[in-house]
């Protein structure tokens, strides 16, 4: 494949930032929600605004969420986040920009991984401000509904699932287990809330010191990924964009690879080692 021998050439390169989204996830049973299997696509996603101003959507969420925990916390990486681990390995990565909340790049073996969005595994109060793991969070939940079991129908990237009104109504929430009453949310940025500055900050210096950047498994929906696409295209540093389907960044790409992430990227670590192998080793040097 014509583009695949491009992708092949710009990674080998080297001094890649990585910007993954959640298709890389799909094949560690997360579903893409804006992906094409469309699965959850009839699921929307859970607003900052009525997290914190409406206590019924807000029970909602955690019971929901308290089931989809289960997956989430359960998947594995797969043979992509294992292969962008490969290739930081080998000197040709620098860093790995996601916008998933999963914590699969890092349980793959990746460094040097900004998460975008947060991490689910983690449990932020929105009073006192201390962090706490999402695991001590489940435990006391667990302990308030002894009594909650339902079946998973699907679950989505943000940890939610499907679940009926009355399962909902059910459920007890828990606060803050440090300052008693505050209020806690997962980690994670929501929809309706901004990034942290300093976040994003840190990701256009990832970007701009960049020699090329490699977006995975997103569709570039939404622009709190697609302006590093834009920043790369602007400062003229390529853009390789592997997705399945079309994205909102294609435009500005110079490769894009339409086919399955599972299939692509240990196809492209091979062919990098390959390449570098003839040349005398990895990496080359920079
Ligand atoms: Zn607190």
């Amino acid at each position: 494949m014509e583009s695949l021998d491009a992708l092949t050439s710009l990674v080998a390169g080297g001094g890649v930032v990585v910007l993954s989204g959640a298709g890389l996830s799909t094949e560690s049973g997360i579903p893409d929600y804006r992906g094409p299997s469309g699965v959850a696509r009839r699921h929307t996603p859970m607003t900052y605004q009525a997290f914190t101003r409406d206590p019924v959507a807000r029970r909602r969420y955690w019971a929901r969420s308290h089931l989809g925990w289960r997956l989430i916390a359960g998947a594995a990486p797969n043979v992509g986040h294992r292969a962008v681990a490969g290739l930081q390995r080998a000197g040709l990565v620098d860093a790995v920009i996601t916008q998933n909340v999963d914590g699969l790049h890092g349980a793959a073996g990746s460094t040097s991984v900004i998460e975008l969005h947060g991490r689910l595994d983690e449990v932020t109060c929105l009073d006192c401000g201390n962090l706490t793991s999402r695991e001590e969070l489940d435990r006391r939940l667990r302990e308030a509904n002894p009594d909650f079991t339902a079946r998973v129908a699907a679950v989505n990237p943000d940890g939610d699932v499907d679940l009926p009104d009355e399962q909902v109504e059910a459920f007890r929430t828990v606060d803050c287990g440090i300052c008693g009453t505050g209020m806690v949310k997962p980690d994670v940025v929501f929809f309706g809330e901004t990034v942290p500055a300093q976040r994003v900050a840190r990701c256009f210096e990832a970007v701009e010191r960049a020699r090329s950047l490699l977006v995975l498994g997103s569709s570039l929906t939404v622009m709190s990924g697609r302006r590093f696409v834009i920043r790369a295209a602007k400062q003229g540093i390529p853009v390789a964009i592997v997705n399945q389907g079309p994205t909102r960044g294609d435009g500005y790409a110079s490769v894009c690879v339409d086919a399955p992430l599972g299939a692509v990227l240990p196809e492209l670590a091979a062919r990098v080692s390959g390449s570098a192998a003839t040349v005398g080793g990895l990496p080359a040097a920079r």
